[in-house]
């Protein structure tokens, strides 16, 4: 099936899951995961109507940053504090903040260009060790201390990613968590942040993710075919 072909299955199931959880197709945002896929493939996407797409890593969004259609980029791998500086005026949401550290180097970065850096902050809901992201009893105090410490910094919600399971049916207490955590800050008197995503869903488990309250989905498999992780400089 071509490109076109999957988008438009996924954006239906994507639909379909919103409708189940009583919300529109615009309710969630589906960003494209297209790390390892060529500039042609992303813009044979962007042509059949995506709007978001997402890189894990800083370097393939700076190769291929100038050969895609103008389109929402979104870093959502692990962030290196040393590689804030290439992406901070090329990225429009950062999913995957887990340290005070890295949120004051994307801090400064951000003043730097007289902006202010939307981000995520990941959480590890499972505790598995092979993940990025901060406990769910961690996840508090790094909101806190961001929104205190980081005036360039605007925490828009949370990010994460489930374990791979064979039934995604078994992911939902760890989505549950993180939506827990995202209910406690959608309001905030302070106006220190501004939680508006909750990042949570990939091509196996998405539509669990919705059912859940995910309303940003990142699905890369499902529209691009499988990656290939031989030829990383294609
Ligand atoms: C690769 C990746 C995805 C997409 O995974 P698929 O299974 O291909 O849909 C989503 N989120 C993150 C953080 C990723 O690194």
């Amino acid at each position: 099936m071509s490109i076109r072909e999957n988008l438009a299955g996924i954006v239906r199931r994507k639909d379909e899951a919103a409708a189940r959880s009583g919300r529109q197709p615009e309710d969630v945002l589906l960003v494209a995961v297209t790390k390892l896929h060529t500039p042609a493939e992303i813009n044979e996407a962007i042509d059949a109507g995506v709007t978001d797409v997402g890189e894990n890593k800083v370097q393939e969004i700076l190769d291929k940053y100038d050969k895609v259609k103008p389109v929402r980029w979104h870093l959502i791998g692990h962030l290196q504090t040393n590689k804030v500086k290439y992406i901070i005026d090329k990225v429009d949401l950062i999913h995957s903040v887990d340290s005070l550290h890295l949120a004051k180097e994307i801090d400064k970065r951000a003043a730097q260009h007289g902006k202010v850096m939307d981000i995520l902050v990941q959480v590890n809901s499972a505790d598995e060790e092979s993940k990025f992201g901060v406990s769910s009893e961690e996840a508090e105090q790094l909101i806190a201390d961001i929104a205190e410490q980081c005036p360039n910094v605007r925490i828009r919600g949370l990010m994460c990613i489930a374990p791979f399971l064979e039934d995604p049916n078994d992911c939902r207490p760890y989505f549950a968590e993180v939506k827990a955590i995202f209910d406690r800050h959608i309001e905030d008197p302070t106006g220190k942040t501004d939680f508006k995503y909750l990042s949570m869903g990939m091509s196996g488990d998405f539509e669990v993710a919705i059912e859940e309250g995910s309303n940003v989905i990142r699905v890369g498999t499902a529209i691009f075919g499988t990656r290939n992780y031989r030829s990383e400089e294609k």
